[in-house]
Order: C-alpha cells, then structure tokens, then sequence
C-alpha cells in the first residue's frame, strides 16, 4: 500500500526530473490551435483509493484532452445502446495511426476499435442518434463536469473551431463510414459533435477525477453512484490497454503496465486499478502521437510504485 507521503514524493520527484530534460517531443500542430501551447509545461495529478489527491508542476492548466474523451463517450455510448455498439466498431488494437483510412476500406467501414479517429466518430454517432447535436455535446459535458466534481469544466471554442476548419482526414473518415451505414446522422452533425467533445478543456486533477470510476470498479468515489457496472469498467480498461496509444500501444503497455488513454494535446489518463487514477500532461508527442514524456513520467510512477497490472 503506498502511502500518501510516498505518493507526494513520488510525484514531485517524476515531475522535477521531467522539467529538467530537455527532450520534449514534438508538439502536434495539425490542429493549428494545439501548436500554440507552451512545449515545457508538465503536470502530474494522482488521485488515490482514499481520495488523496498528489498533484506537481502544471496540475492545475487546463490543456486540451483531445482523444482522451474517447474513453468517456465510449462509456456512455455503452450506457445508451449497450453491447450492440460493438456491431458498428471493433476492439482490436489497429497497429496503425490514430487517423488512418486505408484499414477502414479493407474493414467495409467498420472501424478496428473506439479509440482510432474512426471509431471515436462511429461511438459519437452513436450517442447522436435522436438528439440534436448540441444536446449530445451537452451531455458529454455535463458526464464530465460530474466525474470531475467541477461545473467548471469547459470546451475550448478556439481549439474545437481551428479542428473543424482543418480536419480533412476525419470528414474523409466520417463520410467513407457514412457509405456503409455506420455512420447514421449527418455527416456535419456528427462531426461536429466530436471536434467539440476533442476541444474540451481540463487540468490532469479535473482529468485525473474524472477517471476514478474506472479504477474503481466502475462506481463514482466521491458519491457512490455506480456511472457503470464493474465488468463493464474491466472491459473499458481492457480496451484502453490494448488500444489506447495508436500504434503505441504495445510500447505503453510494455514499459508502463496499466491501461491508458493518451490524446495529441499531450495528456494521457492511466487507470490502476484499485489503486489510482493517474493524469499527466506534458504537450510534446513521441513519432506515435503520444506524450512523450508522459509516457516516460507513467513508467517512473509504475515502476517506484509497484503499480503495473504484470505484477
Ligand atoms: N481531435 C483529434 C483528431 O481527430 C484527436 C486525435 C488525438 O488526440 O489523438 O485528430
């Protein structure tokens, strides 16, 4: 059992030796607004099975979750259709970038798992259905601001504009999905739903709250509230070991050891289960689109700690 005195050591050291290394990785500016952001910040939040929450460096920035709302609009895509979500994308890692095309002609359509730009499209689709878009963003917010214990969390209105003025390759993704049918709602709707739930904002502790009822065995610490039973929490996680670093995840699980989400804002959320609920965020990305000393930041945590799911 690590204490909460070990904990804050353990953090504020990982975070001293992240800011005095100077390979940072590259920050994405694919999405224009994304390149604006400041290649030094580093923050580490953990949020431990008693509520103790470690925090160090840059913990409290908001920054742009990007593709780590992924794992949260796959939980509630679960909760509104259940398993026949898995009719429309599968759960195998892709080995290929997050925003590949090629393997989606080969797969008529149907997306290799939630996590890759595709299948995140096909999961928004899927809480769309029979709501007017803002409706759908709403509630994806609201999902968050509760998981978070804070109303304060919000979209970034620059980020989600800059992403819908120059992102291509999801509207080719999104209107090849919509050929085959998976893909129901206008393609503009359907997008524009997913460039605002990528665009909002939060600092790792927001972040590092928000994924409590994953380590948890799917119940929400702060109020009891089961968000999902907990075989369904097991299999999010499964899911986010096995697929939530693009073509990185093999790396992730071999040097970190626990089931993780990164995005190309820089963050990425780990889940140790029974244990904690870990964010960093450092804005630079590795040639996989990961947080390059995130990563690096996850594997000293999980290593002093003990806490990879191996052993
Ligand atoms: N909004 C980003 C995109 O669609 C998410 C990618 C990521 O975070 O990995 O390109």
């Amino acid at each position: 059992m690590t204490t909460p005195d070990e904990l804050d050591r353990a953090v504020a050291e990982i975070a001293e030796a992240m800011r005095r290394r100077s390979d940072r990785g590259v920050v994405a500016n694919y999405i224009p607004e994304l390149g604006r952001v400041d290649p030094g910040a580093f923050g580490i939040a953990v949020v431990d099975a008693n509520g103790h929450v470690a925090t160090a460096g840059d913990a409290d920035t908001p920054f742009s979750i990007q593709s780590i709302s992924k794992v949260f609009t796959l939980t509630l895509a679960l909760g509104k259709i259940g398993d026949r979500l898995w009719n429309r994308v599968g759960r195998e890692p892709s080995g290929s970038a997050f925003n590949s095309i090629v393997q989606l002609e080969h797969e008529r359509g149907i997306p290799r798992n939630p996590f890759i730009n595709a299948g995140a499209i096909a999961v928004t689709d899927a809480i769309l259905s029979g709501h007017q878009p803002r409706e759908a963003l709403g509630e994806i917010l609201r999902f968050m601001q509760f998981l978070s214990d804070d109303p304060a969390v919000s979209i970034d209105e620059a980020v989600a504009a800059s992403e819908q003025r120059t992102g291509f390759r999801n509207a080719a993704l999104a209107n090849y999905m919509k050929s085959f049918g998976v893909v129901e709602n206008p393609v503009d709707f359907t997008l524009g739903v997913y460039f605002h739930h990528c665009a909002i904002a939060m600092s790792c502790r927001q972040l590092a709250m928000a994924g409590r009822f994953l380590a948890h065995g799917g119940l929400h610490p702060s109020t009891g509230f089961p968000v999902v039973q907990p075989e369904r929490a097991r299999r999010i996680n499964a899911v986010m070991l096995t697929c939530g670093h693009y073509d990185g995840s093999g790396e992730f699980a071999y040097r970190v050891g626990l089931p993780g989400k990164s995005g190309v804002g820089g963050g990425i959320l780990a889940v140790a289960p029974g244990r904690a609920s870990v964010t960093v965020w450092s804005p630079g990305l590795d040639d996989t689109g990961n947080s390059h000393l995130g990563r690096i930041a996850l594997e000293m945590l999980t290593k002093r700690l003990g806490w990879s799911v191996f052993g």
